[in-house]
Formats: C-alpha cells, structure tokens, sequence
C-alpha cells in the first residue's frame, strides 16, 4: 500500500489509493493523475483494516461523515464495491498509519 511511485505529471511521490468501478487506481495526491491501476478484486481480500471514504479530491482530507466503511479490507470490500459500482470514488485510507 506504500508503493513509492512518483507521479509522472509533476513528480511528487504522493499517493492516494481510490476504488472506482470495479478498478483500484492509485492516484497523485496533489495532481489527480492516476499512476497505477488495477482491479478491485485483486486487492479486496486483504486483512489490513482501511477507513473507505466518499473521494472528497485529489490532496484533501475527507471528513468523517463521508465515511462508508472501515475495517479490515476483506470485510469491507463488498460495501465499498457496491458504492463503486453506483458511481461512487472510494477514497481508501489504510488504518494504523501515522
Ligand atoms: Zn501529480
């Protein structure tokens, strides 16, 4: 989840993770360009706990009532696809991190 990749468009090292549809797409925290993506599946059974929000934009802080979910992926990834799938970007923000 802390892939250091940087962004291709402006350079920084920054990166939010954003479930839409049925893609999980790593995104440049201050640009929004989108730098790796891969399908949701691929990383939906994970054990580590994530806090899923409404994407409040690329470098913002989402506020807590646009909170969707929060736990351990693998429990959460059936809530967070059905937001993704009615259009909803899934910001998702891995727990236990300073
Ligand atoms: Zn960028």
């Amino acid at each position: 989840m802390n892939d250091i990749l940087a962004c291709p468009s402006c350079g920084l090292d920054k990166t939010e993770a954003i479930v839409h549809g049925g893609s999980y797409i790593l995104r440049c925290a201050a640009c929004g360009e989108a730098i790796v993506a891969t399908s949701f599946l691929a990383i939906s059974d994970l054990d580590h706990p994530f806090s899923a929000f409404a994407d409040p934009g690329p470098g913002k802080r989402p506020r807590p009532e646009t909170l969707i979910a929060r736990g351990p992926l693998r429990q959460i990834s059936p809530t967070i696809s059905a937001a993704a799938r009615e259009g909803t970007r899934v910001l998702l923000i891995p727990e236990g991190t300073p």
